[in-house]
């Protein structure tokens, strides 16, 4: 009996890496990325750049036509770039100014994750993402990845954590980074985030059927990047 393989036409695969808020997924995803030398594509990274000009120029968040205009604009004029730095992870730019910074506010992950649900904002930055992953040897880090955005990636992955996990991680980035925040605070926000992305209607956060659950609660990053890198090692293609 012949039974029918997959067989992956890019030399090295997509790596799709998706899941909810604080999960761990941008250490993990970089992590990957260096260990394999692929390009990382943090998609999380253009929703707040589109909720960041959408604020300077503004726009209510909720507006989802002239928020979809404004994305579609920053992509036809390649007004927003996400550019490898190899110290401090990716350096994000908006019309030439660097925004590395300026996105990662609680106030912009909060417009970014409502501006992310409407389905203009969605296909204007669908583009930029196939366009950024398509050859391959590529890590793409979001929540629609596996489901959406590449359903055809040969390796696939659902990083999660549970809530209080998950906000107590992000809780001690923000106030690393000297924020002033409480740790109730930051997990109500998480689980804002949560609802809003998973409840949404256009490309909704969920596991994709065929990626692989991976439950970070109790396990080390080196322990996750480790089992990661090896499955991605055994989908890909023999050189
Ligand atoms: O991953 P990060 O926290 O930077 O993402 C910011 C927001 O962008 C998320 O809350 C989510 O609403 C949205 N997002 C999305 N689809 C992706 C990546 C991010 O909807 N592929």
């Amino acid at each position: 009996m012949i039974t029918k393989r997959a067989v992956s036409v890019r030399a090295r695969p997509i790596v799709a890496i998706d899941g909810p808020a604080g999960a761990g997924k941008s250490t993990i995803a970089r992590r990957i990325a260096d260990a394999l030398g692929y390009v990382l594509v943090e998609t999380g990274a253009m929703y707040r750049v589109v909720a960041l000009a959408a604020l300077r120029a503004g726009l209510s968040w909720s507006d989802g036509a002239r928020v979809g205009l404004l994305a579609r604009d920053l992509v036809e004029r390649r007004a927003l770039s996400l550019e490898r730095n190899t110290i401090l992870g990716i350096r994000v730019t908006l019309s030439g100014e660097d925004v590395s910074d300026a996105i990662r506010t609680p106030e912009i992950a909060q417009g970014s994750s409502l501006v992310s649900a409407h389905a203009a904002v969605r296909a204007a930055l669908l583009d930029l993402q196939r366009q950024a992953g398509r050859d391959g040897g590529v890590v793409l880090e979001g929540r629609d990845i596996g489901t959406v955005v590449f359903p055809d990636a040969e390796a696939k992955f659902f990083l999660t954590a549970s809530p209080e996990t998950r906000a107590r991680r992000r809780y001690d980035e923000l106030v690393a980074k000297g924020e002033i925040v409480t740790f109730a605070q930051t997990l109500a926000d998480v689980r804002r985030r949560d609802a809003q992305d998973e409840r949404r209607e256009v490309a909704p956060l969920k596991k994709a059927e065929t990626a692989i659950l991976v439950d970070s609660t109790n396990m080390s990053i080196d322990e996750v990047v480790r089992q990661m890198v090896a499955h991605v090692k055994a989908v890909s293609a023999p050189t």
